[in-house]
């Protein structure tokens, strides 16, 4: 499970500070995993990993969502995959 970010996201970076799990990154940057670099999930606004999210377990509050501007976070459960 965990969230994604959709296209209502205006790139201020607010939720990437926020994140417990550094699972959130910017738009273009590859994802970099035990030495090795993937390609950005998208060019476009910032991104999460969501096999990486544990959903702020450790927090009474879901962090990204609670510091975005634009309700631009959204449950994995949501899109349907
Ligand atoms: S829910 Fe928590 S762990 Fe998951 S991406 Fe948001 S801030 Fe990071
Ligand atoms: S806090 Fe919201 S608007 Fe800002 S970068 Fe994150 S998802 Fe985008």
């Amino acid at each position: 499970m965990g969230y994604f970010i959709n296209d209502d996201c205006i790139n201020c970076g607010a939720c990437l500070i926020e994140c417990p799990t550094e699972t959130i990154y910017e738009p273009g940057v590859n994802i970099g995993n035990h030495g090795k670099y993937f390609v950005p999930l998208s060019m476009d606004h910032f991104f999460i990993i969501s096999d990486n999210c544990d959903e702020c377990a450790l927090f009474s509050k879901v962090r990204c969502i609670a510091v975005c501007p634009t309700d631009a976070i959204k449950h994995i459960f949501i899109k349907g995959v």
